[in-house]
């Protein structure tokens, strides 16, 4: 990793002079002086700034990091990226984004809105269609870097740039964005990787240095602005830790901008008012206290101390060990009351399984809170029941006020505007029970009533149903009673002799909390109150604890309160984010558990234990050796078999070894449609890693079908030649298969080689085709809207290129209805808005489609697989639905199409793409499941972990396996 340094442009007191003195410096051993944008402030222009820091220096590099393109007319900023690549020749890096405040559009008279696509057409012209006009000087484009976290962000990064700046953060957070980036890339079929580069502010002195700049700089963020200050360095340890975290990360170049200001520390001993006696606000209480026993802290509860409302509380072994390390006292005393268990028991249909070594630990909620009761007391909190706090005026003698107060936490209603919540009901329907039959795992049991399932787990009884099966079951309006006979009726073979036990059991929906801010000033939300994540992962409890033991030792580490509150959010947000999205994924597996019910039971189970993402087959393997040994055998037919991702897969009549296929990213070939030798020496790469399937890059039916000049193609016998030859030096490579992916460009024909970014027009294209005539930028040419002799001669280039495809020996086709593509064209309603027989339904988007389809079919052999690649999500407003996307895989499927490979995005250029590992994953789920034909899927999976995981819950049958970051290194 390289290690760049900021040129103080916007620090108070920088001058000329010290200005090219820093520059001179970073000249003699950093790698990169940057600088930051802002118009409303007093600092520098930053390529004013730049050009100064050009003439100072000799080699180091100069980089806007980033500025705000559209605040520039975009043939200005076009001038000055030029005159200053100009002026320091080959290292110039210019990181460009949108740029967050307001009051820098007020100035320059930019309309704040559309800004993301002014930026789009400044990246697109910086990397095509400046080379035409006459802005000058002439030089090479800059390397060009581009920032924001949005799905769009990356979307034009992985477009038009070569790389994405992060805008700083813990490095926890620069790897999630630098995951997405290269997503991002690969989805775009950028060959290699896009350079990340990374930043953060420093100021040695200690304590507060810089932060009173830091606070002035962001304050038109508000509470954000803490969380900047917080983040920031003041000791050359904390930048060490900074850029190892950082190089661990996979960051390419750290840039550190210094900052110089310094504040005062302030002072210790606080007046705290705790809202809310659950789990988060006693422990904090505990913990304060024992931090410092001259904290005043009472805590407001509004029930009575010995309120029950029951249900158990699980902790993993992991929380356990935090518990311990906080507050040993209260520790004892929660695990000398645990009830432990190893086993989870899944109960579906006829089959039963119970897997072992998961190690629960679990308290009823009213034995915790009396525990924790009683230590605060002990430890002088002072407890305040049947009290409850409806204003915050009330408190305003308190140096800190902790919202503690659970999922309808009051603090946060009344400061709703800066805590920005959202509150987000989940579709299901849920009501928990008591019952005095002692269960000795953690059991889910799945009915069907009518034609739906259910579940329930715990000691606790939880049964949870998807809103359609309520309705249908008639439990709409039912009273407590009648929900009570209902469940017990239901569960009568588990109960036995048992009671099912009612308390003010009704059916609920579960919200989801998610707070922009958790702190305003000296109030700060803990637990509940700052988020919820879904039940069915039962994690609240720790997360609120957690909360707890992470407050109260950022509150020890700094004496400045506000600077705690920010480093406490810090800290556990991306954590507790993290679980928020298991949660999502685990509620989303309940409500869709209908979909899984042809599964066979092994594979039920362990897609059930592994429907999170927080265990996989590894982890499970370590968990329960003895299940994971059955899903084995399952795949591979018998008792000791290897891990699923090497079971062999009939597909038609072709069986694949295993369940890894490859994709390699290729540079785009020589220019006239033979794939070159490039492809060929990428493909049988792949071949020799010991994947089962290699798939080509996009190979074109036709010249003026390709997606750039260096597209291969496969429409004429030259060409055919050396697919043949590929062809079989893939095939020679063990048992690999290979499968040629053939499509027709339409509208993102005719562009530069994608190693110069995507879908920029060549200055002397070719007329394009499309389903109508809408281009893809605003930069595009617009496409023609094709008629039916377009369509007759699309149709017979598809069959001829088939033709040619099983003459070259290809084991596999795979048609490209997706990622916007000429055929994909057609069917989605954001591209097609044709009148006659082809557009409208969705059945006549389809026509075309399937029309091409049965042309290839008519060449393509039988015993031979055709597969399609299909858009089932067009992550674009009003595009595609699912119910869409199902009958569109249902029409191909009922075609013989032998493998389905759902994709999402890329239809039209803007939209708003959700990258993140294993980003296709859930749709290949959905479409397997719904349709009934094998699928392959990926989508940014690097791990054989993945692989197995996926394979092994039947989320899909074959897996793209792309190269992880460090093995590209
Ligand atoms: C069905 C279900 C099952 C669950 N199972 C589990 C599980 O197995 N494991 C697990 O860890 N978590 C589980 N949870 C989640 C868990 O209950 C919560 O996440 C956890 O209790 C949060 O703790 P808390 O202290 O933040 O909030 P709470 O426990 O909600 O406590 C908030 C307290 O504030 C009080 N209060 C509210 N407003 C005021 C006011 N204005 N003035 C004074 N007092 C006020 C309330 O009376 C309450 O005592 C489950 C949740 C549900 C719904």
């Amino acid at each position: 990793m390289r290690i760049g340094v900021g040129l103080p442009t916007t620090t108070p007191g920088a001058d000329r002079e010290l200005l090219l003195e820093w520059a001179r410096r970073a000249d003699a051993g950093f790698s990169t002086v940057a600088v930051l944008d802002r118009v409303v402030y007093d600092g520098y222009e930053p390529f004013v700034a730049l050009a100064a820091a050009a003439a100072a220096t000799r080699s180091v590099r100069l980089a806007s990091m980033v500025a705000a393109g559209p605040l520039r007319p975009g043939a200005l900023l076009t001038k000055q990226v030029a005159s200053l690549a100009a002026l320091a020749p080959g290292r110039l890096t210019i990181g460009l984004g949108l740029g967050a405040r307001t009051d820098d559009y007020e100035a320059v008279g930019v309309d704040l809105r559309g800004r993301g696509d002014r930026l789009t057409d400044q990246l697109a012209f910086l990397r095509g269609g400046w080379r035409e006009s006459r802005i000058g000087p002439t030089v090479e484009t800059p390397q060009l870097l581009v920032g924001g976290m949005s799905g769009g962000a990356f979307v034009r990064m992985a477009r038009y740039a070569d790389g994405y700046a992060h805008g700083g953060g813990p490095a926890r957070a620069f790897g999630s964005a630098a995951a997405l980036a290269r997503a991002a890339w690969r989805d775009l079929g950028r060959p290699g990787e896009p350079a990340l580069w990374g930043q953060g502010y420093f100021a040695l002195g200690g304590g507060d240095a810089g932060a009173a700049y830091l606070r002035d700089y962001y304050a038109f963020t508000g509470p954000f602005a803490e969380k900047v200050v917080a983040a920031s360095l003041t000791s050359p340890r904390a930048i060490r830790d900074f850029v190892r975290s950082y190089a661990d990360e996979g960051c390419d170049e750290l840039v550190l901008f210094p900052t110089s200001a310094r504040t005062p520390a302030g002072g210790a001993r606080l007046k705290i008012a705790i809202v809310g006696g659950g789990p988060a606000g006693l422990y904090l209480s505990i913990l304060l206290k024992q931090a410092d026993r001259r904290h005043e802290i009472v805590v407001l509860e509004r029930n009575p101390p010995d309120a029950t409302f029951g249900f158990g509380v699980v902790f993993s072994d992991e929380t356990l060990g935090k518990l311990r390390d906080a507050d040993y006292e209260s520790w004892l005393a929660i695990t000398d009351s645990f009830a432990r268990w190893n086993a989870i028991d899944i109960k579906f249909g006829e089959s039963a399984f119970r897997s072992r070594g998961h190690a629960f630990a679990a308290i009823s909620r009213q034995t915790l809170l009396t525990i924790l009761q009683r230590r605060a007391a002990e430890l002088s909190v002072d407890l305040s029941f049947e009290h409850e706090a409806a204003d915050v005026d009330s408190l305003a003698d308190a140096d800190l006020v902790v919202g503690a107060d659970g999922v309808n936490s009051t603090v946060r209603r009344l400061r709703e505007r800066d805590f920005a919540p959202t509150v987000a009901p989940y579709p299901s329907k849920f009501v928990w029970f008591g019952t005095d039959l002692v269960f000795d795992a953690f059991t889910f049991v799945f009915r069907e009533t009518e034609r739906y399932p259910f579940d329930a787990g715990t000691s606790t009884f939880i049964v949870e149903c998807n809103q359609a099966t309520w309705e249908h079951a008639g439990l709409e309006g039912a009273s407590e009673e009648d929900t009570l006979a209902f469940c017990a009726d239901l569960f009568a073979e588990e109960l036995g002799d048992h009671r099912l036990l009612s308390n003010r059991s009704v059916w609920l929906t579960f919200n989801e909390v998610r707070t922009r801010n958790w702190s305003s000033g000296n109030l700060v939300l803990v637990g509940d109150a700052a988020h919820t994540a879904h039940f069915t992962i039962g994690s609240g409890t720790k997360l609120a604890l957690e909360d707890s033991i992470g407050l109260a030792e950022a509150l020890v580490r700094r004496d400045d309160l506000t600077r705690a509150l920010a480093e406490y959010e810090l800290e556990r947000k991306p954590l507790v984010e993290r679980f928020q999205e298991a949660a999502r994924e685990s509620a989303t597996y309940f409500e869709n558990v209908v979909r899984y019910r042809e599964l066979p039971p092994i594979q039920f189970a362990f897609n059930l234990l592994t429907r999170s993402g927080r265990i996989g087959y590894t982890n499970l393997t370590l968990r329960d050796p003895a299940l994971v040994q059955r899903v084995d055998a399952h795949f591979g037919g018998r008792r000791l078999a290897p891990p699923p991702m090497f079971a062999p897969l009939q597909l038609g009549q072709m069986t694949l070894p295993n369940r890894v296929a490859a994709a390699p990213a290729v540079e785009d070939a020589a220019g006239d449609g033979s794939p070159g030798a490039g492809v060929g020496a990428a493909l049988e790469e792949a071949a020799a890693a010991g994947t089962a399937l290699v798939l080509t890059p996009f190979v074109a039916v036709a010249s003026d079908a390709r997606i750039s000049r260096g597209t291969p193609g496969l429409y004429d016998d030259r060409q055919l030649d050396e697919w043949r030859r590929i062809v079989a030096a893939v095939q020679g490579v063990a048992d690999a298969r290979i499968a040629l992916r053939l499509g027709h460009a339409g509208r993102r024909a005719a562009t530069l080689p994608r190693s110069e970014g995507s879908d920029i027009p060549l200055p002397e294209g070719w007329p394009l085709l499309s389903a109508s005539a809408l281009p893809y930028t605003t930069r595009s040419v617009v496409p023609k809207a094709m008629d039916r002799r377009d369509m007759d001669v699309v149709r017979d280039r598809f069959a001829q290129a088939a033709r040619r495809a099983v003459a070259a020996g290809f084991d596999a086709l795979e048609l490209d209805c997706a990622h916007g593509y000429l055929l994909a064209s057609f069917l989605s309603p954001l591209t097609n808005t044709r009148e006659d027989e082809y557009g409208g339904s969705l059945e006549r988007r389809l026509r075309f489609p399937l029309e091409v389809l049965d042309a290839v079919r008519e060449v393509w052999p039988a015993e031979r697989v055709l597969s399609v690649r299909l858009t089932v999500a067009d992550w674009a407003p009003r595009g595609l639905t699912q119910l869409d996307a199902i009958e569109s895989a249902r029409a191909f499927a009922a075609r013989g199409v032998d493998l389905l490979v759902p994709v999402a995005g890329q239809t039209v250029a803007g939209g708003a793409p959700r990258y993140r590992r294993g980003y296709l994953v859930p749709f290949s789920d959905a479409i397997r499941s719904a349709v009934g034909v094998p699928t392959l899927t990926g989508g940014y999976v690097t791990t054989n972990d993945e692989v197995n995981t996926i394979i092994a819950a039947g989320r899909g049958d074959l897996c793209v396996l792309d190269p992880s970051p460090a093995a590209a290194a």
